[in-house]
């Protein structure tokens, strides 16, 4: 069978983009297109997660999102001649466990261009104005035909061409859920004069609107939301805008360089594949804007399914490909009843129901755990903090190539295994692992002042305690973060009944 290609992403936003780029830097040949004529510019999903920071330092486009992004600025409620701070997000302090613990205010146009600069760095274009139209499929690939007329065949297909995708449509999947109507924001990205920047403005109830203007970091630019009455159909001209905003906040605003109305949908794919096709991102789940996690579950997609399609495409069983769904759908349902709850706070209009407004822990997505799930079974050990399945935590040390933190020996596409205590070391002598697909990148534990390339220093126990370890143990690290195994003695049997499924 000839494959012109291994994948082909249909949609160049922050889910496909996330893709694209991890199939890249796996070697993978790649089509990545999209319908747009250009990159999406507006603000949009503004707010970028501390698990998608940790995803980010892995693609190592961390330092780009933190230089164009900024803190988000403590709320402002303008409550007639009154503006009340109110801290909306909870702001942490960084631990050793948990280097970004706060969410990045960073516009979505900054984050795809982001993205857009990391895949052109591997020599890779972005195909605009170049949609899927369609899609057959047979057991050895996909015939993908484009709104150019070519076909392509392909591997596999990705859905990550948005809510209203077009691959989930051919696909004939379902996309149960509910879209209120009458429920509209308008967003607007534009230049307001007078107003403070160090506040996310928010007029609870002003001439019978939810009003609110965030400040975009690094530009005199706000994103402004405006909730609509059910029955309204704003015009979207300048000057209409112009005015609307000033009679409800009466600030001028001037300069708007994006403006859209949005219909809060929330909705869940019925399957995230089919065969050869798989959905991921906004094609698979769309929720209320509430709690900023939609371009952060899509992404975060991206990253579970890249490193399994690259290990299957080298040899891995398809199975490996079932636990996506397995282990992704589940996630989007919960976040799609936390933003639910959080939209529904929105419509409580008393002081005192401000709490509901709150963000925490949860929204952080660092609590995202696969254990119990198909790749890491609840049978499995455990140590003092972790389960299988489990994020796998940064943790101060030393290794190899200046390495200053276990999040540094991560970085990259392929597979971890630290071994700690004197029988795990000696038994690291009998791993076998192939030469194709993800490399596995096996590591000593210990005290001693060792320059070896597969030796982490970890004198101070920081290791060690983060990741609860209290007798010999190998613990094995997935490419996108997550425990895959933690073994305790009979070292040889217990690996291979893991990693037969990843290679
Ligand atoms: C007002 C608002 C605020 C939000 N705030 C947040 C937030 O703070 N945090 C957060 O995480 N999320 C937020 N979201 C949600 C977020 O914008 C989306 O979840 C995110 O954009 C999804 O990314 P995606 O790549 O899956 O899809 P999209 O960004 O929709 O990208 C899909 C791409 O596919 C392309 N495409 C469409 N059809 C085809 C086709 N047939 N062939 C090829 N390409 C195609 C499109 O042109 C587009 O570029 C917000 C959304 C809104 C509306």
């Amino acid at each position: 069978m000839i494959y012109n290609i291994d994948v082909l992403i249909a949609g160049a936003g922050p889910t496909g983009s996330t893709l694209a780029a991890d199939l890249l830097r796996r070697g993978l040949r790649i089509r990545l297109v999209d319908k747009s004529p250009h990159a999406f510019k507006g603000s949009r999903a503004k707010g970028v997660q501390p698990r998608t920071l940790e995803v980010f330092k892995d693609l190592g486009i961390l330092d780009e999102a933190l230089t164009e992004g900024g803190p988000y600025p403590l709320a402002g409620i303008h409550l007639g001649p009154i503006t009340l701070p109110w801290r909306m997000i909870k702001s942490n302090k960084p631990t050793p466990s948990i280097p970004y613990p706060n969410t990045l205010l960073l516009p979505q146009l900054r984050t795809d261009a982001i993205l857009h600069r990391l895949i052109d760095r591997f020599g890779q274009r972005i195909e605009f104005n170049t949609a899927v139209e369609g899609f057959e499929q047979d057991v050895d690939g996909v015939t993908v035909t484009l709104s150019s007329g070519e076909k392509v065949r392909c591997r596999y297909l990705v859905g990550a061409d948005g809510g209203s995708s077009a691959v989930r449509k051919a696909a004939g999947i379902g996309f149960v859920g509910d879209t209120d109507d009458s429920d509209k924001w308008l967003i607007i990205d534009g230049t307001i004069d007078k107003l403070s920047r160090n506040r996310w403005h928010m007029w609870p109830r002003t001439h019978g609107k939810q009003v609110a203007a965030c400040p975009l970091p690094h530009s005199n630019q706000f994103q402004i939301m405006i909730r609509l009455k059910p029955e309204e159909n704003p015009n979207l001209d300048e000057a209409a805008l112009v005015e609307q905003f000033y009679i409800l906040t009466g600030f001028r605003l001037h300069s708007i360089t994006w403006s859209s109305i949005f219909r809060p949908n929330i909705r869940l794919a019925k399957n995230y594949r089919m065969g050869r096709v798989f959905l991921a991102g906004d094609a698979a789940h769309v929720h209320t804007p509430a709690g900023g996690q939609g371009l952060n579950t899509g992404i975060q997609d991206a990253y579970n399914l890249g490193w399994k399609l690259g290990q299957v495409i080298s040899g891995a069983p398809e199975s490996l490909l079932d636990t996506y769904e397995a282990e992704r759908q589940p996630i989007a349902a919960g976040v799609l009843g936390k933003t639910t709850e959080l939209y529904a706070g929105l419509d409580k209009r008393s002081l005192s129901s401000l709490s509901s407004l709150k963000r925490g822990d949860e929204e952080r997505q660092l609590g995202i755990s696969y254990y119990a799930g198909l790749l890491a079974p609840a049978d499995t050990p455990s140590t003092k903090t972790l389960r299988v399945g489990d994020r796998a935590p940064d943790a101060p040390c030393t290794g190899p190539g200046g390495a200053r933190r276990i999040f540094d020996i991560y970085q990259g596409p392929h597979f971890t295994l630290l071994a700690f205590g004197a029988n795990a070391a000696k038994s690291l002598l009998q791993i076998k692992w192939p030469t194709n697909g993800a490399e596995l990148r096996s590591y000593i534990v210990g005290a001693k002042q060792v320059s070896d390339e597969n030796y982490i220093n970890d004198a101070a126990s920081n290791l060690a305690s983060i990741y609860g370890i209290t007798d010999d143990t190998w613990v094995l690290i997935r490419p996108d973060g997550y425990i895959g195994s933690i073994i305790k003695n009979d070292w040889m049997r217990n690996f291979s009944n893991v990693t037969k499924f990843f290679y």
